[in-house]
């Protein structure tokens, strides 16, 4: 398979004010259509890693020939990470908003971090506490339990065994052309974009059956 630019379901000016424009352009088309032309790239001698999909190869890096195991890592890592950052944002107010839905992340969310401001502190942590590139989580172990974790470049999760449901770009490319060295007030606002729908649909998917790979 080749891989591709995934749809965005959303126009570049969306999730204005608090993702501008031009960002957003530029990080669709340019860094992710960039980490999948590598990916592809890595993959062209390789028929039987290019047969499977991304989250297989991540998910057990080490079965991957060690000459374009770094490959996969950066290139697919950044190719799966953005795919999920785009679904898990939101142009459409109706999705961002929770309160007026029963969600079951949010009430686990509320059990596991006391409610959803601390989970918002711990996550925004996780964000800052990144020191230069890199990505924060909410993750789902193997039982389904949550956590906040982040990783360094385009590592993820998946490699560690878990499942991303929700995750943030704190890559200086996501936020510098709007708020350069500010990144807490990227992070502060990018709360305001969250597609809490699509956050729960990740994680409903957790407890079904896993396809036939
Ligand atoms: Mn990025």
């Amino acid at each position: 398979m080749v891989h591709t630019l995934p749809t965005l379901d959303y126009s570049f000016d969306a999730l204005e004010p608090w993702i501008d424009t031009a960002t957003m352009e530029i990080h669709y088309s340019k860094h992710h259509q960039a980490y999948i032309d590598n990916l592809n790239k890595a993959l062209v001698d390789f028929p039987a890693e290019a047969e499977k999909p991304i989250e297989k190869l991540l998910s057990n890096l080490e079965a991957v020939p060690e000459k374009i195991r770094t490959a996969v890592r950066n290139h697919g890592g950044g190719h799966y990470n953005h795919s999920l950052f785009w679904k898990v944002m939101t142009g459409d107010t109706k999705l961002r908003i929770y309160e007026d839905k029963n969600l079951r992340i949010i009430e686990e969310i509320n059990k596991v971090f006391g409610d959803m401001e601390k989970f918002r502190e711990q996550f925004g942590a996780a964000a800052m506490g990144r020191f230069g590139s890199g990505w924060a989580w909410l993750v789902a172990d193997g039982s389904g339990q949550l956590s906040v974790v982040s990783t360094a470049n385009q590592d993820t999760p998946l490699s560690e065994g878990k499942k991303p449901l929700l995750g943030l770009d704190v890559w200086e490319h996501a936020y510098y052309l709007k708020y350069q060295n500010r990144r807490k007030d990227y992070v502060d606002a990018w709360w305001n974009v969250v597609n809490w729908t699509e956050v729960e649909r990740q994680y409903l998917t957790l407890s079904q059956p896993h396809p036939p790979q």
